[in-house]
């Protein structure tokens, strides 16, 4: 079996045939799926489709760094809110984004260390985004970890060195399709990481896989994830299902 530990199965996307991709999910032997929440805008179907799929749709609850504007505040109070009412199982997606807009940087270090946490103190996980900030979210998760945080460096596209340092806080990092891009390096990047630190994602609606890339994507496709990851690796595929999926329980405990 195969865990997604990242999709957005509630978004727009998915509104007109999600039973069909739960479908090509259980078939493919993708068994649960955990859900990061965008913003406030994004919580009501997030709540929804995890009720509708109660036993393999898990969410999370955060606020994503490219929704942290002028409103911040109150975004994350509502954010705050569901967590102290609602059951999740991690804070997410949270962290730093720098690619599309950088006006509200210093806004995002705040929310991100407000995140965090919330994530301490409510004994959670939690799923850090990053785009073109990674050392700038390693160096945040530094300052804070005294033991106690852990989480996913989600969507990982870094140095080996980045990797290492990922590792020594105690993270994981999340594989998706983009290991199967050419000119990605994250091949290159991950090939002497230990799978101990690794689970595989999707990113759905996002980042489809070869040979589905510039498509939708979709959590049925983590096998294709899986099986060059393996081949990256070099080990056998049970090996990174087994693992993968171990990883991802141990993080977000086993469901019930
Ligand atoms: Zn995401």
């Amino acid at each position: 079996m195969y865990i997604d530990t990242h999709a957005h199965l509630y978004l727009e996307e998915f509104e007109e045939d999600i039973d069909l991709v739960v479908e090509l999910m259980v078939e493919a032997e993708v068994e649960h799926v955990y859900l990061p929440n965008v913003d406030s805008s994004s919580i009501e179907s997030l709540m929804g489709i995890t009720e509708d799929y109660k036993e393999i749709m898990h969410p999370m609850m955060g606020i994503h760094p490219c929704s942290i504007k002028e409103n911040y505040k109150q975004e994350l109070s509502i954010a705050e809110k569901y967590l102290a009412t609602s059951e999740f199982c991690a804070v997410g997606e949270i962290g730093i984004d720098l690619f599309w807009d950088k006006t509200f940087y210093k806004e995002q270090l705040e929310a991100f260390e407000i995140q965090i946490e919330w994530a301490r103190d409510l004994k959670l996980p939690f799923v850090i985004h990053s785009r073109d900030s990674l050392d700038e979210t390693i160096n945040m998760v530094q300052k804070l970890q005294k033991g106690d945080l852990n989480g996913i460096f989600h969507c990982f596209n870094g140095t080996h060195d980045q990797g290492m340092r990922i590792r020594d806080l105690g993270f994981l990092i999340g594989i998706g399709g983009i290991i199967t891009y050419k000119n990605s390096g994250v091949k290159e990047n991950i090939k002497l990481l230990p799978l101990e630190m690794m689970v595989l994602e999707t990113d759905a609606p996002y980042l489809s896989p070869v040979p589905f890339r510039g498509k939708r994507n979709q959590s049925n496709y983590i096998p294709i994830i899986a099986d060059q990851l393996a081949t990256t690796l070099e080990v056998k595929l049970e090996k990174v299902q087994e693992m993968t999926t171990a990883n991802a329980f141990k993080l977000y405990g086993t469901p019930k």
